[in-house]
């Protein structure tokens, strides 16, 4: 069955909300290391899953084995009412590294639910149901998530119990103290973040939760020192910070193992899902204990944390540590920044070139100004995919690309990637004269 078959029938049995990428999507059928190949034979190099599941890559041989070995006992899973032994020791491995004091973990099938979650212990901790978020946020699609998501193009219902307030410190780009300097920028926000709470809530707020550089916002990064600076005015209220590491963890952004770490600061809780099963659906929480412990009644999680998931997700962490993916992360980031803002020079619809490791986006903008232009951002990638590269898109506009390729990239493959963005967006912006 061909590929437009395939796309058809999604179309007809599949809500209309479910997004697909590419006028002509794709079926992915192979990977290996960075490269996958859809259904018709094309071949890909992969700039986009390594956020979203892939961290590490395809047919990882140590990865595989640790989920084959589990498969072959036979059990793929009975319940997280017994023992899990790579669940434990996942879990002590995650809580060592987050570097959050006498942390305790608990694991999820998805980032989504890693969120609620949080709110949970959060609001029971706190005994309050009012949460803080940035403007431009993203944190899934349930109906706690979906309230603290900042985004009316991704918040699919307004009927959430969750009290929220939003605050600046999201998209620095467009927002109102955009261009102001880095010190400048913090105190703006730090004074709205007081101006919010004094305003729009009673004090009493359960916690403040981020993404250190926001991931489906479209990669926007905010300075160095503003979540320790807000931190300084949570600790004043007795508010919990919450760093969804969602797309920041593990080394992502090059030059810390989590996101928030830029800021000087420990949160009191961090999310994490996405390319930590290096595919396989895991997430979850690590948090103080006695937050983690708020909650009284009994709860369980039916998947959260099976032998299978754990098995791949423990290899995926072993290999990212092992390997120092964190340090491949920063000197490859380093390079594609370099290129990429040498390439924003040249093409006046790049507007902003932005990000830390392995976590880039390009903002593009209507050629000789600043207006956002998904259309641009769509041409774009059309053009990418046409010469064998996956980008991703995202941001409140949908017109920044976004590069998160798999830790693993080589530096020819960094160069590969140059070469056909430079290309294709010479091709866009020759289009627009
Ligand atoms: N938090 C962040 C920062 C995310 O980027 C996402 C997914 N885009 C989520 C939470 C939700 O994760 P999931 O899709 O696994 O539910």
């Amino acid at each position: 069955m061909s590929e437009s078959d395939l796309l058809a029938r999604h179309r007809a049995v599949m809500p209309n909300w479910l997004s697909l990428f590419y006028d002509r999507p794709i079926e992915i059928a192979r990977g290996s290391g960075r490269r996958v190949t859809d259904a018709e034979g094309n071949t890909y190099l992969d700039f986009f899953a390594g956020i979203l599941t892939n961290a590490i890559g395809y047919d990882v041989a140590e990865i595989s084995d640790a989920i084959r070995a589990q498969v072959d006992t036979g059990v793929l899973h009975t319940s997280t009412l017994y023992l899990i032994r790579k669940q434990v020791e996942l879990a002590e491995q995650i809580a060592r590294l987050s570097g959050i004091p006498d942390a305790k973990v608990f694991f999820t099938n998805s980032g989504t639910e890693a969120n609620e979650t949080a709110l949970m212990i959060a609001t029971q901790y706190r005994r309050s149901n009012q949460i803080l978020a940035l403007r431009n946020s993203y944190h899934g699609r349930a109906f706690g998530t979906i309230a603290i998501t900042g985004n009316r193009g991704w918040s699919a219902s307004s009927l959430s119990p969750v009290k929220v307030s939003y605050v600046h410190g999201g998209y620095r780009y467009r927002d109102a103290f955009g261009s102001l300097s880095d010190a400048d920028y913090i105190k703006a926000c730090v004074a709205d973040l007081r101006d919010v709470l004094q305003t729009a809530t009673s004090g009493d707020v359960a916690a403040l939760i981020a993404e250190p550089i926001q991931g489906v916002g479209g990669f926007n990064v905010p300075p160095d020192g503003l979540f320790g600076a807000f931190k300084e005015v949570l600790d004043s209220y007795g508010i919990l910070l919450i760093s969804d590491e969602v797309q920041t963890g593990w080394g992502r952004t090059g030059e810390h193992f989590w996101g928030i770490q830029a800021h000087g600061v420990t949160p009191d809780a961090m999310t994490f899902a996405k390319g930590l099963g290096n595919g396989l659906a895991i997430g979850g929480v690590v948090a103080r204990g006695e937050i983690m412990d708020s909650i009284t009644a009994n709860s369980i999680s039916t998947f959260g944390g099976n032998p299978v998931a754990t098995a791949g997700a423990k290899a995926t962490v072993d290999y990212l540590l092992d390997h120092d993916l964190q340090g491949n992360a920063a000197k490859l980031g380093t390079l594609l920044l370099a290129g990429l803002r040498d390439l924003a020079e040249r093409h006046d619809i790049v507007g902003d070139v932005r990000g830390k490791g392995l976590m880039i986006g390009l903002e593009l903008v209507a050629s000789g100004g600043t207006d956002p232009s998904p259309s641009h951002a769509a041409a774009v990638m059309e053009e990418t995919k046409a010469r064998g590269l996956l980008v991703g898109k995202g941001g409140l506009h949908g017109n920044v690309i976004r590069l998160a390729p798999p830790m693993t990239l080589t530096d020819e493959e960094a160069r590969e990637a140059l070469d056909i963005l430079g290309a294709s967006i010479a091709a866009v912006q020759k289009g627009t004269k």
